[in-house]
């Protein structure tokens, strides 16, 4: 039952061929089981999973179901659970218990889907690989020596190692589709403010967006069906209405336009992923795509820019740790600067400091305008740069990450290289448009390659079609981790 997809799983579900309380005991078996392998929960909410299927199954009875109705599912530990721990990988926030759901979390409780438990990440999702959680290092089911990706790699690993029927990533760099590609599923990074982000801990607040990780395109719409739409509780979020989006599964790319960026096929990228992104364009163009060599000119400047935004928005946001509302407190101190240093100290992490020094550097007195102000300019001319290019094509096709998943510790002590695990999906963020990764092939080491599809603003519609028919007519996405 574990390896259902949530669109089979619905089905059984409704044709009563099984309970949900059956699905979830199920789900939570394989849990036990490879879990200790993989170590992609933090959590596992085990009685409310059970209470959560049970109410399911009354609704069912009373011919309530939804596409969502009794189907498990892994949330990222970045997103509030009312009265369950929500860590984001960090010691700040141990023994942090939210006293409210976050909206994306209460939509999906809404509908009766059941919450399996919260998902290993990065500590406050910065990273690549989910070596900076402060409690587990997640591992790849297909081969327990590499990363899963990052920052959502214990959602993407519980996907990937049927340890859930679907889960929720965050994404503001990458973070969705990155570890998706590395574990062979599907991520979607929709376009910002198209999800709420009321009550996901804040990283980096103009780049922060929520999205489905899931084991095919249709279950992707499915989820994004449930948790998109506007929400009054975030000023970001939308206020447009929501097409359905299981109306794009369409197995139709004729006559469309596929652009491909030249700045994102240079040297130094692993040539088995050239080759298979190469032979999945060669597959839509064998569907009746054309392919068009578009420019991305100020490509070459995403990862600075990022960096220079992203953590001057951390720095602020994780001001509000200082042991005095949340979570941890370090016990020792005697006075209240004490108190917050030794906290703070304590409760973050090396790369988490990191980003607090870099981001309280560029929007300090005198560096804002080398810096912040220079970044933000830049980031207008990135956005520009794909207004431009959608001119000329319906969907941009890349690489999502520019290797193969890596080893574990490989990048560790090498921030630089780490950081540039998302040249190819940052700028989608700094732009603010939807993105997809899908499994396109193998490695020679067996490790799957991710394509990323990139759609105008609001046009997750179009990624979706594109995704799908490159799935139907293909069969990466059949294949699972023998995790033995
Ligand atoms: N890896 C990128 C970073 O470390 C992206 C993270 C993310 O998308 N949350 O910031």
């Amino acid at each position: 039952m574990h390896r259902l997809t949530i669109h089979e799983l619905h089905k059984k579900l409704k044709g009563k061929e099984v309970t949900a309380q059956e699905a979830t005991e199920a789900l939570l078996k394989r849990i036990k089981e490879v879990d200790p392998k993989i170590k992609a929960y933090l959590t596992v909410t085990e009685k409310e999973a059970i209470a959560g299927a049970q109410e399911a199954d009354r609704r069912i009875a009373d011919g309530k179901i939804s596409p969502l109705t009794g189907i498990p599912l892994a949330i990222k530990d970045n997103m509030c659970t009312q009265g369950i721990q929500t860590t984001c990988a960090s010691k700040i926030l141990e023994g942090f218990i939210p006293p409210y759901d976050a909206t994306v979390v209460k939509r999906l409780k809404d509908e009766g889907g059941v919450l399996l438990g919260k998902a290993n990440m990065d500590e406050f999702a910065m990273g690549s690989s989910t070596e900076n959680s402060r409690f587990t290092v997640t591992r790849n089911p297909w081969n327990l020596e590499t990363i899963p990706g990052g920052s959502s790699g214990g959602s993407a690993a519980a996907v990937a190692a049927d340890a859930c029927i679907a889960a929720l990533g965050s994404d503001t760099g990458g973070s969705i589709r990155q570890p998706a590609a590395c574990c062979g599923v599907v991520g979607m990074k929709p376009t910002y403010g198209r999800i709420s982000r009321y009550g996901l801990v804040a990283f980096g607040s103009s780049l922060d967006q929520i999205g489905p990780i899931t084991k095919d395109v249709e279950d992707c719409a499915i989820l994004l069906n449930a948790i998109a739409g506007h929400d009054p509780l975030d000023s970001t979020s939308i206020n447009l209405p929501i097409p359905d989006y299981s109306k794009a599964l369409i197995k139709d790319v004729k006559g469309w336009t596929l652009g491909v960026p030249k700045e994102f096929f240079v040297e130094g990228m692993d040539p088995q992923v050239e080759e298979e992104v190469g032979a999945a364009i060669r597959v839509l163009e064998g569907l009746g795509a054309t392919v068009k060599e578009i420019a991305l000119p100020h490509t070459g400047y995403a990862v600075a820019t990022y960096y220079i935004i992203c953590t001057a928005e951390a720095s602020s946001n994780l001001a509000r740790y200082d042991g005095v509302k949340y979570g941890f407190r370090a016990p020792e101190s005697k006075e209240l600067m004490e108190m917050y240093q030794e906290t703070r100290s304590e409760g973050f992490g090396p790369e988490v400091k990191r980003r607090i020094m870099l981001g309280t550097y560029v929007l300090s007195s005198g560096y804002y305008d080398a810096y912040y102000r220079k970044a933000s300019q830049v980031r207008t001319l990135i956005k520009e740069d794909f207004e431009k290019a959608f001119d000329q094509c319906d969907v941009i096709i890349t690489p999502t990450a520019p290797t193969p998943a890596f080893r574990l510790g490989e990048k560790m002590e090498d921030p630089l290289q780490m950081y540039l695990s998302d040249i190819f999906t940052i700028s989608v963020n700094l732009a603010g448009v939807p993105a997809l990764s899908i499994p396109c092939g193998f490695s020679n080491e067996g490790l799957p390659i991710g394509l990323q599809i990139i759609g105008k603003h609001l046009e997750e519609e179009r990624i979706i079609q594109a995704a799908y028919t490159f799935e139907q007519n293909t069969d990466h996405h059949t294949k699972r981790p023998k995790l033995s």
